[in-house]
């Protein structure tokens, strides 16, 4: 079959002929029908984020079909639409046992230390496959198990309540799930913070009150904007000291601020008055759960959450046209995402 790999860190991804998986036991043969192109996939390439051995076949946002079922797996799931959960687990250690599972001692992640969807085929556990209720689209699906789960996660884990007020601190593809999310969890009041007007006006479609950053204080205006009392929540999802540390700063009395984005450097905060004074909370949050997933697509049936402004562009399995994408990527921010129809191909 063929699959678009990474060959040599820091070059093109190239076409390969591999051999077609078979699935072993407990396993599933899905015929991939979507696979997103992220922003991962870029560091993936440049070497600024450590992959598997090479060559790997990247891509972890993927959604297909089950064209065949290994031992041990009920032969009624066989024609399964279903997406795929990333991360792979032993269920067996004390995290996967603890529900804690993206910190399983044996977590592998596909598309990143084995191969993943920029292909015809993927082979993967049973339990990885799950299963997409009818009239979803694989695209939005395959999308939703990456950025969306992780904003779904870290708003579970900073425990918003209905009727809180939240901000959010990035209003790219994650912050724009995140306020759908947010709504849907009973948020009374929406903030993104941003520099780009041009994301601030799609928040603002979302029914978020903009702030641009690049114009104002956005600590002074939050807390201007509740009365002087802060936010419940914020979330910070762009990955940068400045912006965790306004996260923390903006929070009111028994806030949490839940951090998302990858910052390489570290922030300071002031213990007492932002932190202990409050009792505030901060929070890191890493990835997302499995069983968090069927959540998100009920959500997508109910047609509560939308993806359809994000997935906007669709590609064959090419090397060309993926690399391009990446390049589009590294270049500019990725608002928007593009996804690969293997189908679309030439055989
Ligand atoms: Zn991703
Ligand atoms: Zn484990």
């Amino acid at each position: 079959m063929k699959a678009v790999r990474l060959v040599n860190i820091g070059k093109p991804l190239e076409a390969q002929d591999v051999p077609m998986p078979s699935p072993g036991d407990k396993e599933v043969l899905v015929r991939i029908k979507a696979a997103g192109v992220c922003h991962s996939d870029v560091h993936y390439r440049a070497g600024k984020s450590p992959v598997g051995e090479l060559p790997q076949t990247l891509g972890h946002e993927v959604a297909g079909i089950i064209e065949k079922v290994g031992r041990g797996v009920e032969p009624r799931r066989l024609g399964e639409s279903v997406c795929i959960h990333y991360l792979l687990t032993c269920g067996e250690c004390v995290y996967c046992r603890q529900g804690r599972e993206q910190f399983c001692i044996k977590g592998r992640m596909i598309g990143k230390h084995c191969d993943g969807g920029f292909a015809e085929y993927i082979s993967v556990p049973d339990r990885n496959a799950v299963p997409l209720p009818k009239g979803v689209s694989f695209d939005q699906c395959a999308v939703l198990m990456c950025s969306t789960a992780t904003a779904f996660h870290a708003l579970r884990k900073a425990c918003l309540a209905a009727g809180e007020t939240v901000a959010i601190f990035g209003a790219g593809g994650l912050g724009m799930s995140a306020i759908q999310l947010a709504w849907i969890m009973g948020a009374e009041t929406i903030f993104a913070i941003d520099i780009q007007p041009h994301k601030l006006t799609a928040a603002e479609a979302y029914g978020a009150i903009p702030i641009n950053a690049a114009t104002s204080d956005p600590v002074a205006l939050l807390m201007e904007k509740t009365q002087g009392r802060g936010i419940d929540v914020s979330l910070e999802v762009i990955g940068l000291p400045l912006t965790m540390q306004q996260a923390v700063q903006s929070l009111g009395v028994f806030g949490r601020a839940a951090l998302a984005g990858i910052a390489e450097s570290p922030f300071k905060i002031h213990s007492y008055q932002e932190l202990l004074g409050k009792e505030a909370q901060i929070m890191g949050c890493s990835d997302h759960l499995l069983s968090e997933l069927p959540i998100l697509l009920s959500f997508l049936k109910q047609g509560r959450l939308d993806l359809s402004h994000v997935v906007t562009h669709t590609i064959s399995l090419e090397p060309a046209a993926i690399n391009q994408t990446l390049d589009e990527l590294q270049h500019f921010d990725g608002h928007v995402r593009t996804v690969i129809h293997p189908a679309d191909s030439a055989a």
